[in-house]
């Protein structure tokens, strides 16, 4: 069965789209038979994956409401070695549609079951916000990733995220546990990047990955050429991060599953 990971910060910016893109691409590179679910309306692990989100005329929002298989709307991302279920602004009025539907918290994860044995895989690239969206990223997954700036607030962002994984933990999704936490745009000659990194260390140890994503341009110019930045320019410092990522990731799982129940 597929390792289902929501990729999730209701803060905007802190890299969780880079990550599930690029993440994506890794380990497909490395063998792993890969989905990637884009859940934000903006759509942009889509166009990040080469796919033209304005083309997709069916998305994630179809699965969603019910009006289309996950099989029949996937598409392949073909510089990124694995599978895409697109997302565009149509996605947008999913929120609203939702709340009247029975279920409304776990389609997506109902939806995942079809295909789920297909891949070792799946990514969740969740939105900027603890909305119904996200809520079925959560509950769809068997663990968050939480990809995060080591400024001063991030901490404070930090426990009202744990809150929110414990509340699904308790009325959705009981096994929901965190797969880590990922330091992003890191800058070590930042003071206080490095305290509050010390502090995320402190505070939540092991679930700290060792992977440390830096500051890079090229990870942000990769979308622009809808190529992952671990293809585009493999040896960048950026993409070296992620590829060490995907490495700490599978070995984590390997771990995992090695362990007794
Ligand atoms: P989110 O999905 O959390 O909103 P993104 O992954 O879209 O965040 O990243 C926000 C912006 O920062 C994007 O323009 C992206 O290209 C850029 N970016 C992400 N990670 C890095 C990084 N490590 N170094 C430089 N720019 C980055
Ligand atoms: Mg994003």
């Amino acid at each position: 069965m597929a390792r289902v990971i929501a990729v999730v910060n209701q803060k905007g910016g802190v890299g969780k789209t880079t990550t599930s893109v690029n993440l994506s691409a890794a380990l497909a590179r490395i063998g792993q038979r890969t989905l990637l679910i884009d859940l934000d309306p903006q759509g942009n692990a889509t166009m990040g994956s080469g796919v033209d989100k304005r083309a997709a005329a069916r998305t994630v929002y179809h699965v969603l409401l019910g009006l289309g298989e996950i099989a029949n709307i996937r598409t392949r991302a073909e510089r990124g070695g694995y599978d895409l279920l697109p997302a565009n602004r149509d996605l947008a009025g999913a929120e609203i549609e939702l709340v009247e539907l029975q279920n409304r918290e776990s389609r997506l994860k109902s939806a995942l079951g079809a295909v789920e044995n297909e891949y070792d895989f799946v990514f969740i690239d969740c939105p900027p916000s603890l909305s119904l969206l996200t809520l079925n990223g959560l509950v769809a997954a068997q663990s968050v990733l939480i990809p995060m700036q080591c400024e001063y607030y991030a901490l404070e962002g930090l426990s009202d995220l744990v809150g929110t994984i414990k509340r699904v933990r308790a009325n959705l999704n009981p096994n929901l546990e965190i797969a880590g936490l990922l330091r992003t745009m890191y800058d070590a000659r930042n003071t206080l990047a490095l305290q509050v990194s010390d502090q995320l260390e402190a505070h939540f140890g092991e679930k700290v990955y060792r992977s440390i994503v830096p500051r890079n341009v090229r990870l942000a110019e990769a979308p622009s050429y809808g190529t992952p930045a671990v293809l585009w320019d493999p040896e960048s410092k950026g993409s070296q991060a992620y590829l060490a990522l995907a490495e700490e990731v599978l070995e984590r799982e390997r771990v995992g599953r090695a362990a007794p129940a």
